[in-house]
């Protein structure tokens, strides 16, 4: 007998909360709906919960706030709601330890398909996820079971800035000031050139090209789909 998860919905457009809550319990989850941002924290000490959705503009507190004060204490998985498609990569830019981040409009059925997505990835075990791939900074060489690849140093820092935090997304600001020391005149291509060489590398030493995942309009992540 498989027990059901809970999902906290931290929503304050009473309608859609409701919906996402009815969708989610027919996907046979358990859902709990809190509409003021300054409830959360409490409710947490006394209820458990498997995954949040996070809307960024609650009474209260809002959710940059929450994510903050979640993390300090718990690495519950977090997807976080904006209405805004610019906001996250900002958000992204603030690191604040969420999970994935979903924008408004959203249709429920998309947010049940993004927890269950959610809920895979961080199911696994991180450590058993990393173990099959071996980096060699020195070498600028990458390692899968027995094949390996030379990488530039460019693409060896992309990969290992991503690979170190499976799951997380990377905007393509972020990963530009990761991977380059000095200030250089680069654009959005320019990452998405290195991805796409480093890509072909990775699928050389028979990964499949979707480790390094392209997130819409918000960046990349690295993630092993087994
Ligand atoms: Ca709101």
């Amino acid at each position: 007998m498989s027990f059901q998860q809970k999902i906290l919905i931290v929503e304050d457009e009473g309608k859609l909360a409701q919906l996402l809550k009815e969708y989610l319990e027919n996907s046979s989850f358990g859902a709990e709906i809190i509409s003021n941002g300054s409830e959360v924290e409490n409710w947490l000490t006394d209820n458990h919960c498997d995954l949040i959705i996070l809307d960024l503009m609650l009474p209260g507190k809002d959710g940059v706030d929450i994510c903050k004060d979640v993390r300090r204490s718990s690495d519950v998985p977090i997807i976080m709601a904006t209405a805004k498609v610019e906001e996250i990569d900002r958000l992204i830019g603030l690191e604040l330890g969420a999970d994935d981040y979903i924008c408004k409009p959203y249709s429920p059925r998309e947010v049940v398909a993004r927890v269950k997505a959610v809920l895979r990835r961080v199911g696994r075990v991180p450590t058993e996820t990393n173990s099959k791939i071996v980096l060699n900074e020195k070498k600028l060489e990458v390692t899968y079971k027995d094949s390996k690849r030379e990488l530039t140093k460019v693409e060896f820092n992309l990969f290992s800035k991503m690979h170190n935090h499976p799951g997380n997304i990377f905007s393509r600001d972020h990963l530009m000031d990761s991977i380059y020391d000095s200030q250089h005149v680069v654009n959005d291509r320019t990452i998405d050139s290195h991805i796409k060489k480093l890509r072909k590398k990775l699928v050389e030493i028979g990964l499949e090209s979707e480790v390094i995942q392209s997130v819409y309009g918000a960046g990349y992540r690295f993630d092993m789909m087994d």
